[in-house]
C-alpha cells in the first residue's frame, strides 16, 4: 500500500478545490482559485525512485525510440519552433533529456548542448551514443551557476514533479534574465480531448502526472516565479508519411491549438 500525502495547490498555496474524477483510486481535483487540476491526495514520493524512472527507458526501448523516425520528427519539430521564438542560439539545458536525441540536434543546430535526465539508461545512451556531456540525476545535483543558460527546455516533464516550485525557482535562477526563453510542454488538461474523454484521456495517470496544466494554469505558475513574458506556442502535429489524411489531421491540430484546445500545450516564458 502506498503511503498518501495531501497537498495544497502549488500556485496558490490553499486547499480550496473540489473533485472531478478519480482513477487508479486517486482523485484529480481543480483548484478554485488558478484552475490548476492535480492529483490530491497523491503518493508520497520523495524522489522519483529507480524502478519507476528505468520504465521509461529499458536497453531495448531505448534502441526502438533512438531508430523511430518519429522521434526524431518531433524533436525536429520542438527545435524548428524553439529557433523560430528566438534568433540567438547559445548554452541550451534539457531538463529530462532522455537519450539525447533532441540536444543531438541542437548541437548539430549550433547550440551548446547540456542535459540531466533521472534514468541512468537514457543518460548512458545520451553519452555512449551521441557523445553527449549529459549528467544523471536532478537539475539541482548539476549546481549550474547562476544567469548560465540562454535556452531551458522541459518537455512532458513538469507534471511528474512533486516538487514544482523548488524546481522552477532553481531553472529561474540558472536561465540568463530577460534573454533567456524557458520552454515548457505539458499535456492539456483542458484540451478537447481531455474534456470528452475525462478520466478516460490516456495521459490521465494519476500515479505519476500529478498536475493536468492548462492555457490558463500554467502560466500563472510561472508568474509566480518571476517570469513576466509568457506567450504559447503552437507545436505541430508531425507523421513519417504524408498524404491528404495527414494534411487534414495536421489542420485539425493546428486549429484546436489555436484555441488552446490541443492535446499538449507549449509555452515560452522569459
Ligand atoms: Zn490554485
Amino acid at each position: 500500500m502506498d503511503a498518501l500525502e495531501h497537498i495544497n495547490c502549488p500556485i496558490c498555496e490553499r486547499n480550496e478545490t473540489e473533485e472531478l474524477f478519480s482513477k487508479d483510486a486517486l482523485s484529480v481535483v481543480v483548484c478554485k482559485r488558478c484552475s490548476l487540476r492535480y492529483v490530491n491526495p497523491r503518493i508520497n514520493r520523495e524522489t522519483l525512485e529507480d524502478g519507476y524512472i528505468e520504465t521509461y527507458y529499458p536497453p531495448d526501448k531505448v534502441e526502438r525510440i533512438h531508430t523511430d523516425s518519429m522521434e526524431w520528427l518531433q524533436m525536429t519539430e520542438r527545435l524548428s519552433e524553439l529557433e523560430k521564438h528566438r534568433q540567438d542560439k547559445g548554452r541550451l539545458l534539457d531538463v529530462g533529456c532522455g537519450i539525447g536525441t533532441f540536444l543531438d540536434l541542437a548541437r548539430e543546430g549550433g547550440w551548446e548542448p547540456y542535459g540531466v535526465d533521472p534514468s541512468k539508461s537514457g543518460i548512458t545512451f545520451a553519452q555512449e551514443i551521441h557523445k553527449l556531456d549529459v549528467q544523471c540525476g536532478e537539475v539541482f545535483d548539476a549546481n549550474f551557476p547562476t544567469a548560465y543558460f540562454d535556452a531551458i527546455t522541459l518537455y512532458h516533464v513538469l507534471e511528474h514533479i512533486p516538487a514544482l516550485n523548488p524546481l522552477l525557482s532553481e531553472l529561474r535562477r540558472v536561465l540568463k534574465p530577460q534573454t533567456g526563453t524557458l520552454v515548457i510542454e505539458v499535456p492539456n488538461g483542458e484540451g478537447l480531448q481531455s474534456r470528452l474523454q475525462k478520466a478516460d484521456w490516456p495521459y490521465v495517470h494519476p500515479r505519476d502526472h500529478l498536475y493536468y496544466f492548462s492555457a490558463r494554469s500554467l502560466p500563472k505558475l510561472l508568474r509566480k516565479h518571476g517570469f513576466q513574458d509568457v506567450t504559447l506556442g503552437k507545436p505541430r502535429r508531425v507523421s513519417p508519411t504524408v498524404g491528404m489524411g495527414f494534411a487534414l489531421r495536421q489542420a485539425a491540430t493546428a486549429a484546436l491549438v489555436r484555441f488552446h484546445l490541443g492535446t499538449v500545450i507549449r509555452v515560452y516564458a522569459s
